[in-house]
């Protein structure tokens, strides 16, 4: 299999994650049973009732091995100079939305698993695919209940854009929903009560919160950039004609989490605030950071595989906050973290190569020379 095909082929497929992701996934399952894989399809509708669809393809029996694990959806590509759904070769790059954040990556893993014959593995490979990883994480919450493959595996790879680099440990994400209700008159009255003047002063006590936080010692860590979470407040409702006083005021909070601090007393803090001005605040944190013990053996074998001394951390989430929370993980894959997202995303063919090489690597190390 050509890996750069293969990713012309995922590219082709529009999953902005809001759009179902189905055709794109037979289309990746289609091509892991070519490489040799058994496929678990696992499907459900996302809140807004739109089919998702994950897949766990495994190659070689038992438990145990080496799983590698990418997500099919992507992040909106309006702007876009051409067409962001057809992977285009310009000046040695290749452009195309999801060519580096992560359908490159998912391409690296099949035709890594097909490089393998089913004898000679002692331990199963496993390629994973899920979806809604760019909104929360969704398709990974439902492989790790849901899934029967993949049970029993210990040790993984999440292959988000790292130029190769080896990740042990990154932030997590929590989300407070705070909500205020007031009752709407012409402002002239003087007898309503606007919803958006009892969210504001809760707002910005969460602010000078975030601000004092970003010195508290036991809230920072130097080996992160920024070494501190940050918050950040959008408005989700409360706008109306300025003679109104608005009748609901709704704000989402979200922080990014440095693994290893314990956020449990800012949590209670943010409950007693909201207390204070009539808001009401549910907090959701179901998205832990990674923090892979940095002497475990998939960092020892990653860096060894790599090349590299030490294993890095950053600033962005990945499925790694759910599927961390019952396997040994790195980050590490294809491409730059700086494309994704952006318009005109592109990787580096020879990013893809050495892509498909390191994994085969490491499936060498997990499932054949050593199993875990
Ligand atoms: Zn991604």
């Amino acid at each position: 299999m050509n890996v750069i095909d293969l990713t012309a082929e995922f590219v082709s497929y529009n999953t902005v994650s809001n759009l179902s992701n189905a055709k794109c996934s037979a289309a990746m399952a289609k091509r892991m049973r070519e490489a040799g894989l058994s496929v678990e399809r696992l499907q459900y509708a996302d809140p807004n009732g739109v089919t998702k669809v994950c897949l766990v393809g495994k190659k070689g029996k038992g438990k145990g091995g080496l799983a590698m694990m990418g997500h099919n959806d992507v992040v909106p590509a309006e702007g876009w100079a051409w067409d962001p759904f057809k992977l285009t070769k310009k000046k040695g790059l290749l452009y195309g939305r999801g060519s580096a954040d992560m359908k490159g990556s998912v391409a690296c893993m099949i035709a890594t698993a097909e490089r393998f014959n089913a004898r000679d593995l002692k331990q199963p490979i496993y390629v994973v695919v899920t979806s809604d990883e760019e909104i929360n994480c969704g398709g990974a919450a439902w492989v790790h209940k849901h899934s029967k493959t993949l049970k029993g595996c210990k040790y993984g790879i999440i292959g988000e854009p790292t130029m190769l680099d080896v990740v042990y440990a990154h932030k997590g994400s929590f989300k407070i929903d705070a909500r205020a209700k007031g009752l709407a008159t012409h402002s002239s009255t003087g007898k309503g009560t606007n919803a958006n003047h009892l969210m504001i002063p809760f707002l910005n006590e969460v602010l000078k919160l975030g601000e004092k936080l970003k010195t508290d010692r036991r809230y920072t860590d130097k080996t992160f950039t920024p070494p501190y979470s940050p918050f950040n407040i959008v408005w989700t409702e409360g706008n109306t004609a300025s003679n109104i006083t608005a009748e609901n005021s709704a704000a989402l909070v979200n922080t990014r989490p440095i693994p290893g601090h314990d956020w449990e007393p800012v949590k209670k803090l943010i409950r007693e605030m909201a207390k204070k001005y009539g808001v009401k605040a549910k907090i959701s944190d179901s998205l832990t950071p990674l923090n892979t013990p940095i002497d475990s053996r998939i960092v020892s074998e990653a860096l060894s595989v790599t090349g590299k001394r030490k294993p890095k951390t950053v600033s962005y989430g990945t499925d790694g906050m759910i599927f961390g929370k019952s396997m040994e993980l790195v980050v590490l894959g294809p491409g730059n973290i700086k494309q994704a997202h952006t318009i005109d995303e592109w990787i580096e063919p020879d990013q893809l190569k050495k892509g498909v090489d390191i994994f085969a690597q490491m499936v060498i190390r997990f499932c054949i020379e050593d199993p875990a």
